[in-house]
């Protein structure tokens, strides 16, 4: 014979836990919103404009680096395919629009400083390396620009992941070609 009682025990056991669980989710998802560290205003202006999938990523690395002590200067996070074509007309070391890492919001530049010593892009690799955040950098999974073989840019920290023709081809498939019209900061990955 079938025991209803129990039957309707087990169903209402299950949706209890069904609802808990619902609840640990939800609240588990507010908590991972509410940001981890505290930055300056100033920092917060390139902080906020980095691709969203990554952007928690260089939170991390920016506080790690405050831990050592260094004051972190942010020079460039995102920057526009519009502003990269006008920093390869001035100089055509710099990459093309879209070419850059900095226009999905994947890299930013930074300078160093702590005891009125400031790390600077013309500062040599030895002295960025002595400072233990270039070793820490690689270790989260980030390249830095000190290690480029024939191009020095100790400033740059970016995450090498989806490639640069990835992220151009996503771009154009969701903006168009124009290149006034592309928000990489905001290419669906
Ligand atoms: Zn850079």
């Amino acid at each position: 014979m079938i025991n209803w009682t129990k039957i309707g025990i087990g169903f209402l056991i299950l949706a209890i836990i069904g609802l808990i669980t619902a609840i640990v989710l939800s609240l588990k998802k507010k908590v991972n919103k509410i940001p981890k560290y505290t930055f300056s205003p100033e920092q917060e202006k390139f902080l906020s404009i980095l691709h969203p999938s990554v952007e928690n990523r260089f939170r991390e690395l920016t506080h790690k680096m405050q831990q050592k002590g260094w004051e972190v200067i942010f020079t460039s996070s995102y920057r526009t395919f519009a502003h990269q074509a006008r920093l390869y007309a001035e100089n055509n070391q710099n990459a093309k629009a879209g070419r850059s890492r900095h226009n999905y919001g994947f890299a930013i530049d930074i300078n160093l400083r702590k005891d009125g010593v400031q790390l600077r892009k013309a500062s040599s690799k030895a002295k960025w390396e002595a400072t233990g955040i270039p070793q820490m950098a690689r270790q989260l999974g980030f390249t830095w620009g000190g290690d480029f073989p024939n191009y020095h840019d100790p400033v740059h920290f970016a995450i090498n992941q989806p490639s640069i023709d990835d992220l151009y081809q996503k771009a154009i498939a969701q903006f168009g070609a124009n290149p006034e019209q592309i928000k990489g900061n905001q290419v669906n990955l």
